[in-house]
């Protein structure tokens, strides 16, 4: 069924009788052309493209909990393209484009705002380097302003502009960022695929694969057998723990990334600010929270929850920018399984094992990639050949050397 606000106007003054299920509860079939693993926001984006743009419908998305449960319903809304090396940039601006036109594509309101993202600088070190970045991305087709500290004063004269280790001296924008609501991204996928024939099966987790001489025939899952001619892993935090079961050991770690959000507020931040000589990025919700969040708790879990001393760090954050926040109350906080890569970039490739396919490697950017990553992991399935955008998104990349470390870390996933 369309929504519209004729749809709104005629269920309204007919007591909402005719609504349908925004998706199917399907029975899982005995074979699929295709069976992608996770019902996150990069599986339902793929099974959404592969099943509109290359007609390929015979897909299966199977997740073990519940769609939105995951990272894309955890993370703090942000999207942007502000990338500086080819490997990335174009990937990203690509998504950006896709964010830009997905509400009316699949037909659901995802509150998709573009209400700018401003990253500060410090000191004339940092502005030269964001300089160069903006610098990329405009030649790769994206927006990019850099603001001196007037400009920023005007849009944000909350900040604290006289720190006396952080003084803020401007900031690198780009106007075509914001935020986008994390869970209704999941749910317009979902909804917009299974209306193209998608079965989306919930309560169904993959425990094993099916592989026999070097060929990936299916998946073993909680609810019996399933065939697949191609097998698509979609499952960010847990992606070694299911690679694992193929015998497959990745460049990844999994690491617990927290999210905050205060009581609600009137309007105090038009878009998303980073703070640039520590981690943290704030925006505000339209219900009036403001919603924050910076560095990952820094050991090795699959537990969605955080610790006490990454709070304390990221609002001592907070306070280095806007002392201001000190006197809002934190509302509610939770964590998210991050996918870390050893270069901090993603990986969308075939495996050495016929017909098995893995994206992941997100880190804690992979909810602005979400569009395009499942636009060009549909290509990769339905056409055996990367995506021109994403090439360079390949697991052995660290055999010839190519690695895209946007931040200059290392082997450091930590960091990332
Ligand atoms: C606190 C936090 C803040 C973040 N902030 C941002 C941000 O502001 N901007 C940004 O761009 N990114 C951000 N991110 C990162 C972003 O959310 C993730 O990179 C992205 O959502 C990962 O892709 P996904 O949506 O497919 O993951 P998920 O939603 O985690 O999907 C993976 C799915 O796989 C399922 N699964 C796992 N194992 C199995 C199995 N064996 N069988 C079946 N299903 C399985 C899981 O249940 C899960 O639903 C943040 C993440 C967190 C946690």
């Amino acid at each position: 069924m369309r929504y519209s606000a004729l749809e709104i106007l005629k269920q309204g003054l007919t007591g909402n009788k005719t609504w349908k299920p925004a998706w199917r509860d399907p029975e899982p079939k005995a074979e699929y052309d295709v069976i992608i693993i996770g019902g996150g926001g990069h599986g339902l984006a793929t099974a959404y493209y592969l099943s509109k743009k290359h007609g390929v419908r015979n897909v299966a998305v199977l997740e073990k909990g519940w769609i939105g449960g995951g990272n894309v319903g955890r993370n703090t809304t942000i999207v942007r393209s502000n990338y500086m090396l080819p490997g990335n940039e174009h990937f990203y601006e690509l998504s950006m484009k896709l964010w830009e036109g997905l509400e009316q594509d699949f037909n659901y309101n995802a509150m998709i705002s573009q209400r700018g993202i401003i990253n500060l600088f410090h000191n004339d070190n940092q502005r030269d380097v964001y300089a160069r970045r903006g610098n990329a991305m405009i030649m790769a087709g994206a927006d990019a302003e850099l603001l001196d500290e007037e400009a920023i004063r005007k849009e944000l004269p909350f900040l604290d502009y006289d720190n006396a280790r952080f003084p803020v001296k401007g900031g690198l924008a780009q106007r075509r960022g914001g935020t986008v609501r994390h869970d209704a991204v999941a749910w317009g996928f979902a909804r917009g695929a299974d209306e193209n024939g998608v079965d989306i099966i919930q309560n169904c987790e993959v425990t094993g694969f099916d592989i026999k001489d070097g060929i990936c025939l299916g998946v073993e899952t909680t609810r019996g057998r399933i065939g697949g001619k191609k097998v698509a892993v979609c499952v960010a935090g847990s992606s070694g723990h299911v690679m694992a079961m193929a015998g497959m050991r990745l460049p990844i770690e999994s690491h617990v990334l927290q999210a905050f959000v205060s009581e609600g507020l009137k309007p105090v931040i038009p878009g998303v600010v980073t703070f640039g000589a520590g981690h943290f990025y704030v925006s505000q919700s339209d219900k009036g929270g403001l919603v924050f969040g910076g560095d990952i708790d820094g050991y090795n879990s699959y537990a969605q929850r955080g610790n006490l001393p990454v709070v304390e760090d990221v609002c001592e954050g907070g306070m280095a920018i806007m002392p201001m926040i000190g006197k809002a109350r934190l509302l509610r906080s939770w964590g998210g399984i991050m996918d870390m890569s050893m270069d901090g970039s993603p990986y969308i490739d075939k495996t050495h094992i016929d017909g098995l396919y893995f994206n992941g490697g997100w880190c804690y950017g992979g909810f602005k990639a979400t569009p395009a990553s499942g636009y060009c992991y549909a290509h990769l399935l339905a056409n055996n050949a990367p995506h021109p955008v994403a090439k360079e998104y390949r697991l052995d990349r660290f055999i010839s050397g190519k690695m895209i470390d946007e931040k200059g870390m290392g082997a450091q996933p930590n960091l990332h």
